[in-house]
């Protein structure tokens, strides 16, 4: 049973079908059964005929994920450790707000890109994920929820970098928006990128989601210790690619994060070049003081450095936020994912979860 429904969007799945001569219609009914309703097993998906149900139930997969671990913040965000098959292991953030659920989902077991700030860069890289185990991100956070509430807003920001992982990717945003899958509108879903500058108008020409693209600095000379990638995509041909994006429009910016770090890139002076730098481009700005990590001596700037920044973009016109980290305490933050083994805290946290 190598084959998994969650694969395949409710269009391939159709198509998939109909090469097996079964009928295609059929997809948007799984679909329904499998995103709408968290039914996985075949058996149970009573308006499908029993010789179908049947094929698949024997055929077929329908779960790519397993719950190892559930972290719980002292601000109400769950960490998840989720495992796939064959033994790998990543994260899943679910970060509750008054009138939102965001859960934020990784693409890569590990990453390759190896920026100096992160820990997940120092994991290294494993593999990419299946289409199935970032859609089962999903699907298994969500079966921790309380009763009634459901994820709203999906961010491409755990580990891993997401074009490199293209056509997986796209995949699954298609099952995100599908209106019988999880039906959530485009602007609810957001791809967070390094810059892998090709790769960009790729992805928004297939699928209608927000790009935010994690800058960090003004200079490549800056760029390139924080974000080695940088070397390939050089600034110049990241940001020339985002002002010829058809897409971007004062109501669609690309939402830039630009993590602050101590005395590399928190100047005022980086603050001026970064105006300069996204003038041509609809942007907002979200600013993130650098979350510290055990394998990295970067440090967030002193208090008060990030409201000077963000008062020297916010005159410079940019629309501006200072990002309130979030799950901080298990781990959960922007730039600390990373599998450290099986960590106490994270085991007496789940403990006291499935309690
Ligand atoms: N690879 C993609 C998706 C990961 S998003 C990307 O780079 O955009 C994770 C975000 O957290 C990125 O903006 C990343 O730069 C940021 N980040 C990484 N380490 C961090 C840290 N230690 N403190 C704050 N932000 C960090």
């Amino acid at each position: 049973m190598d084959e998994n429904l969650k694969d395949y969007s409710p269009i391939a799945l159709r198509k998939r079908l109909a090469g097996e001569g079964l009928p295609g219609y059929r997809a948007d009914q799984i679909a329904g059964w499998l995103y709408g309703r968290g039914v996985e097993d075949p058996h149970a998906m009573t308006d499908l005929d029993r010789e179908l149900r049947e094929y698949l139930a024997t055929r077929w997969s329908a779960r790519a994920l397993e719950i190892e671990g559930l972290a719980r913040s002292s601000d109400g965000t769950v960490k998840g450790l989720l495992r796939a098959d064959d033994g790998a292991s990543i994260e899943a953030v679910m970060i509750p707000e008054e009138e939102r659920i965001t859960l934020c989902i990784s693409t890569q077991v590990g990453c390759p890109l190896a920026c100096s700030f992160c820990a997940t860069g120092f994991l290294g890289f494993t593999r990419n994920l299946r289409t199935a185990e970032i859609v089962d991100q999903l699907c298994r956070m969500r079966e921790v929820l309380p009763e009634g509430r459901r994820i709203t807003n999906v961010v491409f920001m755990g580990m891993g970098e997401p074009l490199l992982n293209l056509p997986n990717v796209v995949e699954a945003i298609r099952i995100l928006l599908h209106p019988k899958a999880f039906a959530l509108a485009p602007r609810r879903v957001t791809v967070s990128t390094v810059g892998i500058a090709p790769k960009i108008p790729e992805l928004l020409e297939q699928v209608p989601v927000n790009l935010a693209v994690s800058l960090h600095a003004t200079t490549d000379e800056v760029r390139n210790r924080l974000v080695p990638v940088n070397r390939r995509f050089p600034l110049a041909e990241l940001l020339g690619t985002l002002r010829r994006l058809p897409r971007i429009s004062q109501r669609h910016p690309v939402f830039f994060e630009y993590t602050l770090i101590e005395g590399v890139n928190d100047a005022p002076e980086d603050a001026r070049r970064l105006v300069r730098l996204l003038r041509e481009i609809p942007s907002k700005v979200n600013l993130i003081p650098m979350n510290t990590h055990a394998d990295s001596d970067l440090r967030p700037p002193p208090p008060g450095v990030a409201g000077k920044f963000m008062a020297e973009l916010v005159r410079g016109g940019i629309t501006t936020t200072l990002r309130r980290s979030r799950g901080s305490d298990i781990d959960a933050a922007c730039g600390q994912l990373a599998i450290r083994g099986r960590r106490p805290a994270l085991d007496q946290a789940g403990d006291t979860a499935r309690r």
